[in-house]
């Protein structure tokens, strides 16, 4: 039987080449963007890389390096690069539907699926697309295990020689030059927790890694371990995980952009989480039977405190009104005026399809009242997806903005608002 091979597609500097996009003259420039509240770096462009401004930078930190470097600073526009990702992916399930969206800027492709076999010359021509049709430049890897294929895309993305693509299944001298040049720590899976461990043992790189008896890797970090080193010696252990794999859990947290003591601010970003969180739902076609928040007040001040609940619902439901009014009234039995509101998050779990409803042993279901309130939710994300998100929401959404994160240096939603729009001038210099 042939092996499945895998290609790992991941975009170069994700959030600043979006950025790039529409800024074109950025190219070469220094770039990072910042986390919500502007608080540290979560993108960096290679040129900022190569100032030594590290992942996770603190933006106050390096206010003075920013500014002698002229470094150019974006809040983070999720809006934009959510709407992006979407037309990468289209352009990837185009190629195969077996694609699996890893996160905003990665997804796994299984290209053994496919009838052209030089997998070198589809990655080139889909990089080639991807550019031509979105702007973003991406990195592939390709191997027969997903593991390998994450590496070899790193090794792709630090090679300029390999322009964008490293095909590890038919290249043995390739594939040893790139485990033997990754880090322990850059391995797929090893993160900080395992890293030491594996030091102590002598344990280096991923070619080391992959030379570990599966028996003491089993020993050192389960059963896990013993399928992270076959995978790097391109055995492959972790299948796809395809498109339309159910969520199993929702949330939606947030750090306010200020600290607060009045309950309508609180009211409002909870409505706001649980609207979203429950839209997700809808979309996984589930219905939850618990929902859940939590609010602290700022760790790093003192008497820290967390408060949480969690409702079960005796009629699992998706329906938004529902969940914006039992997290509020779980939250006013919480609230107390005195504190001081830095971050709050809600979360649903235990679903189950909504296309049944079980109904329960004491016979509390009303299947009329459900079945009007999946028809209401219908109507509400039809007008939303034909008008434009929140065209018709619940009120309390709109009692406080406070609560939202400050976004001071915010580009503009090119994509997804008709207010913002690029402008373009024709005519002569
Ligand atoms: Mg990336």
């Amino acid at each position: 039987m042939s092996k499945t091979v895998f290609a790992l597609v991941d975009c170069n500097n994700f959030f600043v080449s979006c950025e790039r996009i529409f800024r074109p003259d950025l190219e070469g420039k220094p770039v990072v963007v910042l986390s919500s509240n502007d608080g540290c770096a979560v993108a960096r462009s290679n040129e900022a890389k190569a100032l030594g401004i590290p992942m996770g930078a603190p933006a106050f930190k390096y206010r003075d390096l920013f500014k002698r470097e002229k470094v150019i600073p974006f809040s983070a526009n999720f809006e934009l690069y959510g709407d992006i990702s979407k037309r990468i992916i289209r352009i990837l399930t185009e190629l195969t539907p077996r694609t699996e969206i890893y996160s905003i800027d990665e997804a796994f492709l299984e290209l053994s699926q496919l009838t052209n076999t030089d997998y070198a010359a589809v990655a080139r021509t889909l990089r080639e697309r991807i550019w031509n049709e979105v702007g973003v430049p991406v990195s592939v890897g390709i191997a027969t295990s997903k593991t390998l294929a994450k590496l070899a895309s790193e090794y792709a993305k630090s090679q300029p020689q390999l322009h964008g693509v490293a095909d590890l299944t038919s290249n043995t001298q390739l594939r040893t030059t790139a485990l033997a040049k990754t880090e322990l720590e850059h391995v797929w899976g090893v993160g900080w927790r395992l890293a030491p461990k594996l030091r102590a043992e002598g344990i280096s790189t991923a070619a080391e890694l992959a030379q570990l008896s599966t028996r003491r890797a089993r020993q050192l970090m389960g059963v896990r371990g013993d399928q992270l080193v076959r995978e790097l010696r391109g055995e492959t252990c972790f299948e796809l995980q395809i498109l339309g794999t159910k969520p199993k859990s929702i949330s939606r947290t947030r750090t306010f952009g200020e600290d607060t003591n009045q309950f309508h601010i609180l009211e409002s970003a909870l409505a706001s989480f649980a609207t979203q969180a429950a839209y997700r739902l809808r979309q996984s076609g589930q219905i939850t039977r618990r929902a859940g928040l939590f609010a602290t007040t700022n760790r790093h001040k003192p008497g820290f405190r967390t408060w949480s609940k969690e409702i079960v619902f005796s009629t699992p439901t998706s329906d938004t009104g529902t969940l914006i009014t039992s997290l509020i009234n779980t939250m006013s039995e919480l609230f107390e005026p005195n504190q001081f509101y830095h971050r709050a998050g809600v979360w649903l779990h235990d679903f189950q399809p909504a296309s049944y409803l079980q109904t329960d042993l004491f016979g509390q279901t009303d299947l009329s009242a459900f079945t009007k309130s999946q028809q209401r939710m219908q109507s509400l994300d039809n007008l939303n997806s034909r008008f434009g998100r929140s065209t018709v929401r619940y009120a309390a959404e709109d009692l406080a903005r406070t609560w939202q994160p400050i976004r001071k240096l915010c580009s503009p939603h090119y994509t997804t608002d008709w207010d913002d729009l690029p402008t373009v001038r024709l005519g002569e210099m």
